[in-house]
C-alpha cells in the first residue's frame, strides 16, 4: 500500500515548542519503499507510537527540505534508528548543503551510518527505490530550502514546504495531490519568517488546482482559527477538495 502519514502538523516555534501539535513530518511509503520527510522534534517516538507501529529500521531514506529545527530535530537520532545504532550501513540522506556544512543538523559520526549522502540542490531529479523526485527552484527562506514535487504513482504528490510568497510560486508544484505548509492564517507585511499564509494558499491552489489540497504545518494563528474550518472554506470558495491534516493522518494514495 502507498501512504503518506503525517506524523506532526506544527510549523514554527511557538506550535513546535509548547507541543500543541506534533512535529514529526511526514511518512511516504511507495511500494516497498519508505522515506522519511523532515523529522522534527518527536520524530523517533511517534514513528514507534503510531498504530500500526512505523518501524524506522524500515526506511530507506531521509529527506531534509532545510535545516531549520521544527524539520531536522530528530535527524540524527532518526538515522541511528534506520541503520540499527550504525550497525546496518542503509538508507540515503537527501539535504540541502547548508544543512551539512558550517552549522550542520547532521552529525558527521552518523553520516558514515548510511549508504549514500546526496545534496538537494535546485531543479534536480532523484531517487530512492520507487520514489523518484525532483527539486523545484530555491525557495525564499532564511534556510537553504526545496520543495519537492514526487513522481510516484499511484498519484503524484507535490510538498510546497516553508517558504515567502514568490511569483514563480503558484506554477512549480503540480501534483496530484499538493501538501502545503501554511503557518500564518494571515500575511504579515514584512514577515522576517518567511512563511505562507492562507491567501498565498489561496493564489497557489486557483493555479495549480490540485485534486486535492492537504494543509499542514500550523503556526499559532492557524492553530486558533481551527485549521479545518480554514480548510473547508478554502475548499468552498475555491471549489476544490482541500482538508488540513491532523496528527496522525494517514492518507492511501489509492484512495484519493
Ligand atoms: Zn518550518
Amino acid at each position: 500500500m502507498s501512504f503518506i502519514k503525517f506524523l506532526g502538523t506544527a510549523g514554527a516555534r511557538f506550535v513546535v515548542t509548547k507541543q500543541l501539535r506534533s512535529s514529526g513530518g511526514l511518512w511516504l511509503s511507495v511500494g516497498k519503499t519508505n522515506l522519511y520527510i523532515d523529522p522534527g522534534p518527536g520524530a523517533l517516538v511517534r514513528c514507534l507510537n503510531s498504530k500500526p507501529k512505523l518501524e524506522p529500521s524500515t526506511l530507506d531514506g531521509i529527506l531534509l527540505t532545510h535545516r531549520h529545527l521544527d524539520h531536522s530535530g530528530d535527524v540524527n537520532v532518526m538515522i541511528e534508528a534506520m541503520t540499527e545504532g550504525g550497525f546496518k550501513k542503509r538508507g540515503v540522506l537527501f539535504a540541502p548543503r547548508e544543512a551539512l556544512e558550517e552549522d550542520p543538523v547532521v552529525l558527521k559520526y552518523v553520516r558514515s551510518y548510511v549508504e549514500k549522502v546526496e545534496v538537494l540542490k535546485e531543479n534536480l531529479d532523484y531517487r530512492v527505490g520507487e520514489i523518484q523526485f525532483s527539486t523545484a527552484c530555491r525557495h525564499q527562506h532564511r534556510a537553504e530550502t526545496y520543495g519537492i514535487n514526487f513522481k510516484i504513482k499511484p498519484r503524484s504528490v507535490s510538498l510546497v514546504t516553508d517558504t515567502k510568497f514568490f511569483p514563480e510560486l503558484p506554477n512549480l508544484y503540480r501534483g496530484e495531490i499538493l501538501v502545503i505548509h501554511v503557518v500564518r492564517l494571515k500575511p504579515v507585511g514584512d514577515d522576517p519568517i518567511d512563511h505562507l499564509s492562507v491567501e498565498d494558499v489561496k493564489t497557489i491552489l486557483k493555479k495549480a488546482k490540485p485534486k486535492l489540497a492537504i494543509l499542514t504545518h500550523f503556526g499559532m494563528t492557524m492553530i486558533k482559527a481551527k485549521p479545518w474550518v480554514v480548510a473547508e472554506e478554502l475548499g468552498k470558495e475555491l471549489g476544490l477538495r482541500v482538508i488540513a491534516a491532523s496528527d496522525g493522518l494517514k492518507l492511501d494514495l489509492e484512495e484519493v
